[in-house]
C-alpha cells in the first residue's frame, strides 16, 4: 500500500508541476489549472485510502460543506472581488496548518509519545506561519473589502515592537523544543503568533494590499510545507513548497511593476510616499483637458494604421472588455493594426487584465509588455487607454516628486495621438494628478467604459 501511496503523490507532483508550467500563457492556462486539480484530487483520493484515516464521516462533511461554500463563492465574486477572496482563501491555507500543527502536537502531548526535534521544530514553524497567515489575511481582506481602514495605520514602536514579538516566538520555540511537555506554552505561541498576523498586516495600506496578499498566499505555502513535515507527508511538502515557490515570484514581480521593495514588504507596514490607498482623492487638475466624442474619435481613427490599446481598471469595473473585443475586430476589418499593451499592474491583481481579454476571446498573441512596446511608441498613429490611470502616469517618470516615481509604465503620451476613455477627471488607485489627460496629444471621451467603446463600434457600424 505505501508504494502505491507514493506513486500516487509522485504522480500528483508531476501533474502540479506540469500545471503550474501550463498557468504561464493564458493559451494553456485552463488546461493547466485542470491538470493541477487532478494532481490535486489523485493526492486526496490516495490520502484517504491511508491507514491512519480513523473515521469518514467528519471528512465527507467537510468536503460536502467546503465544496458548497466554494461554489457559492466562485460563482457570486465579482472578478473586481477577486483579489479579497483569493485572501480569505490563503488565511483558511494558514489556519489550517496551524489546527493541523496543534492536533499532532496535542496528540504526541496526550499519548507521551516521543517529541523527535525535527518534528517539534516544524509543528513550532507551522503553527507560527500558520497563525501569521491567517489573521494577516483577514486583515488583507477586511481591508479590501471595506470592512478595515484601507488607510495606512501607524502605531507606537511599529517594527521594534513587532521584531520583539517574533523574537519571543521564537525563544519559546526554542524553549520547546528542549522540552516539548508545555502546552500552555505552545498556546501562548499560538495566540502571539495570531496577534503578530495583525500587527504586520495592520499597517500596510490598501494600495499595497494585493502585494501583501500575494505574500501572504507564499506563507500559506511555507505553512503546508512545515506541516507536511510534521505529518510526514511528501505531497503536502512539494504542494506547500510549489505555492510558497510561486508566491514570491508572483511577489516579486508585483513589487516592480509598483516600484517596491520586496524587503518593505517583508517587514510589513510600508508607507508608500503618500499613497495612503484608493481613499485619496486629487482635486487639483493643471490646465484643460481636450474632450472629444465618440463619432469624432471613429472618425479620426478611420484614417489610421495602428492602435494600442491599454486597459486598466476601469475596463473591469465597465465590463467593458467584450466591447473592446468588438472594437478590435471592427479596427482590424478597416485593416489597422491593433495590439494591446498589457501592465503587469493594471488593475487589480496580477494577470487581471490578461483574464478579461482572455474571456473576450482576445488572441493572446495580440498582448505586448510594456518593455517590447515603449521603445516604439514614438511610431504609434493612436493609444485608446480604456479605464486606466496609473500605469499611464507620465509622472511616474518625469515627476521626482510623485508617490509612484520610478514606477514603470506605458508610455502612451510618446504616441502620435492618445485618447483616454473614462468617466471623469478623477483619480486612479493611488489618488493622485495624471498630467497625461492635458498633453496637447491627448483627448478624452468621458463615459462608462462599456457604453463608450460599444458606441465607438456602433459608429463604425453605421458607415
Ligand atoms: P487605476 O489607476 O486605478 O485607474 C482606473 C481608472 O478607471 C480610474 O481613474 C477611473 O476613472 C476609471 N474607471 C473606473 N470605472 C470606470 C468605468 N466603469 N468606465 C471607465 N473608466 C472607469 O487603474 P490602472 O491604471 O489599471 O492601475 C492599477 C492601479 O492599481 C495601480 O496604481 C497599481 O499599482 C494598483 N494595484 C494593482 C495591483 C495589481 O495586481 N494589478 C495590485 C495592487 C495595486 P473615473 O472614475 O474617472 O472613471
Amino acid at each position: 500500500m505505501e508504494i502505491v501511496l507514493y506513486l500516487v503523490y509522485l504522480i500528483a507532483s508531476v501533474c502540479f508541476i506540469f500545471g503550474i508550467k501550463k498557468l504561464s500563457s493564458p493559451k494553456t492556462a485552463r488546461q493547466g489549472n485542470q491538470l493541477a486539480a487532478l494532481g490535486m484530487l489523485l493526492a486526496i483520493i490516495v490520502t484517504l485510502f491511508d491507514q491512519r484515516i480513523l473515521t469518514f464521516e467528519y471528512i465527507i462533511l467537510g468536503v460536502v460543506l467546503g465544496s458548497l461554500i466554494g461554489a457559492v463563492f466562485a460563482l457570486k465574486v465579482q472578478m473586481t472581488g477577486m483579489p479579497q477572496m483569493v485572501g480569505l482563501l490563503n488565511g483558511f491555507g494558514g489556519g489550517a496548518s496551524t489546527l493541523v500543527a496543534f492536533a499532532e502536537y496535542d496528540r504526541l502531548f496526550t499519548t507521551t509519545a516521543n517529541f523527535e526535534v525535527p518534528t517539534t521544530i516544524t509543528i513550532i514553524l507551522s503553527i507560527l506561519i500558520g497563525s501569521v497567515t491567517f489573521t494577516g489575511s483577514l486583515i488583507a481582506f477586511g481591508k479590501l473589502q471595506g470592512i478595515v481602514t484601507g488607510k495606512v495605520v501607524k502605531y507606537p514602536l511599529q517594527h521594534p515592537l513587532n521584531a520583539l514579538l517574533l523574537i519571543g516566538v521564537l525563544v519559546a520555540g526554542i524553549i520547546v523544543v528542549i522540552n516539548p511537555y508545555d502546552i500552555e506554552l505552545v498556546l501562548s505561541i499560538v495566540g502571539v503568533s495570531l496577534i503578530l498576523g495583525v500587527l504586520l498586516v495592520l499597517p500596510i495600506g490598501g494600495a499595497d494590499m494585493p502585494v501583501a496578499i500575494s505574500l501572504l498566499n507564499s506563507y500559506s505555502g511555507l505553512a503546508a510545507s512545515m506541516t507536511g513535515f510534521v505529518l510526514n507527508n511528501n505531497m503536502l511538502i512539494i504542494a506547500g513548497a510549489l505555492v510558497g515557490a510561486s508566491g514570491i515570484i508572483l511577489t516579486i514581480i508585483m513589487c516592480k511593476g509598483m516600484n517596491r521593495s520586496l524587503m518593505n514588504v517583508v517587514m510589513g507596514g510600508w508607507a508608500s510616499a503618500g499613497t495612503e490607498g484608493p481613499a485619496a482623492d486629487s482635486k487639483t487638475h493643471k490646465g484643460t483637458a481636450k474632450s472629444i466624442d465618440s463619432e469624432e474619435l471613429a472618425m479620426l481613427l478611420d484614417s489610421v494604421s495602428s492602435v494600442i490599446i491599454v486597459p486598466g481598471y476601469g475596463m473591469a469595473v465597465g465590463q467593458a472588455q467584450h466591447a473592446v473585443r468588438d472594437l478590435m475586430n471592427v479596427l482590424e476589418k478597416k485593416g489597422i493594426n491593433v495590439r494591446f499593451a498589457i501592465h503587469p499592474v493594471a488593475g487589480r491583481m496580477p494577470g487581471h487584465m490578461n483574464v478579461l481579454l482572455a474571456e473576450a476571446n482576445v488572441s493572446y498573441d495580440l498582448l505586448v509588455e510594456p518593455g517590447d512596446v515603449n521603445p516604439t511608441m514614438e511610431t504609434v498613429d493612436v493609444c485608446m487607454v480604456i479605464g486606466a490611470n496609473d500605469v499611464v502616469n507620465p509622472a511616474a517618470r518625469d515627476d521626482e516628486t510623485s508617490p509612484i516615481y520610478g514606477m514603470p509604465i506605458i508610455e502612451v503620451d510618446k504616441a502620435k495621438t492618445v485618447f483616454v476613455l473614462k468617466r471623469s477627471m478623477g483619480a486612479g488607485f493611488a489618488g493622485i494628478d495624471n498630467p497625461l489627460f492635458f498633453k496637447p496629444n491627448t483627448r478624452m471621451l468621458f463615459g462608462d467604459a462599456k457604453a463608450s467603446v460599444s458606441a465607438l463600434v456602433s459608429e463604425f457600424k453605421e458607415t
